[in-house]
């Protein structure tokens, strides 16, 4: 109830302007690396002191003119040479409703193809979130599109809670996709997707597995202990080399989990998010953890 509540609250216009007035106070820079690219960058370095990686992620989605799509692609290209340029270990992470997805889908791909060629003049990586549904079907033609011109520095994301991610999961594997794997963190409708948490769960440990146990990358996403150690235990026992997974966490969550994997030697990669537009990023993660809910509700009822 609370966490429809907060993701159909991630588009109410006043609410919005009302909490990012006040963001700092409401906590959201715990998982927000600031809004300018400075202070991003400033972020990036501390990642990587800490012997992670990191995965930037340009807040925003849903763009509604071409020129703004063209200008987050250009905002990616220029990350990416900055990256180059300080020698960041980072790679870039982008949602395509960002890069004009809900207005053409050949404008997005257009988009999508000139950051991947930015990433492939440096020998780096782009990686497309999934967002919602809807979403899910074209965002999935584009990377097949994109490998099918020969682009190869790119990887796609696969929502556990969703019924459809497992034959998604088959129809890609001989393409040896650098697979992310997330629970999910849309609100979805029961025809779609899995309602109860411990079928999420069960469908996450089965595509990990897959994925692992496939000629891709496999990226680990996720904080949930109990996975976590059952990733451990899948890999050792069938000695899944150290190039072909990693860890992925968000920024500000479980820091003392990220900094446990990083001291066993795992590769673990921090997605870090900056920019101005933070809230419905902010109200997703509020979403998931009911401790992060209670705080932001103490915090608006002394604002
Ligand atoms: C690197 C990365 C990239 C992602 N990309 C996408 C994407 O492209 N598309 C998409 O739909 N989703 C994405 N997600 C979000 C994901 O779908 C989940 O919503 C989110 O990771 C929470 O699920 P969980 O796997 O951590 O498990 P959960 O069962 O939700 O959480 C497990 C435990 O982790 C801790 N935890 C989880 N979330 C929080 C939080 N916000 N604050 C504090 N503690 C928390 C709690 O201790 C909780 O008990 C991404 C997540 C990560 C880590």
């Amino acid at each position: 109830m609370l966490r429809a509540a907060l993701l159909g609250a991630a588009n109410n216009e006043s609410m919005a302007r009302f909490v990012m007035a006040h963001g700092r106070r409401f906590g959201a820079y715990r998982f927000v690396a600031g809004e300018t690219f400075e202070q991003f960058m400033r972020a990036v370095a501390a990642t990587n002191a800490a012997g992670m990686r990191v995965a930037a992620g340009l807040l925003g989605e849903d763009v509604s003119t071409v020129a703004d799509a063209r200008a987050v692609a250009a905002q990616y290209c220029g990350m990416l040479e900055r990256f180059a340029a300080q020698r960041a270990d980072a790679n870039v992470a982008l949602k395509l409703t960002h890069l004009g997805l809900l207005i053409d889908s050949d404008l997005a791909r257009e988009n999508v193809a000139k950051v991947i060629a930015a990433a492939g003049r440096h020998g780096n990586f782009v990686r497309m979130d999934m967002e919602q549904s809807a979403c899910v079907q074209p965002t999935l033609d584009i990377y097949r599109a994109l490998r099918a011109d020969g682009l190869d520095n790119i990887g796609i994301v696969l929502q556990s809670y969703l019924y459809r991610s497992r034959s998604d999961f088959d129809a890609l594997l001989h393409l040896r996709p650098s697979i992310r794997i997330v629970k999910g963190a849309y609100l979805e409708p029961a025809s779609v997707a899995y309602p109860r948490k411990r079928d999420v769960d069960r469908n996450y440990v089965a595509l990990m597995e897959a994925s692992l146990s496939s000629g891709g990358f496999t990226a680990i996403a996720t904080h949930d202990e109990a996975i976590v150690q059952h990733a451990i235990e899948f890999i050792q026992r069938n000695d899944i080399a150290a190039d072909r997974f990693e860890f992925q966490m968000l920024y500000g969550v479980r820091p003392r989990l990220q900094q446990w994997l990083v001291a066993r030697g795992f590769g673990v990669r921090i997605a870090v998010p900056f920019g101005a537009q933070w809230y419905p990023y902010f109200m997703r993660r509020l979403a998931e953890r009911p401790a992060n809910l209670m705080f932001f509700l103490s915090s608006m009822w002394r604002a």
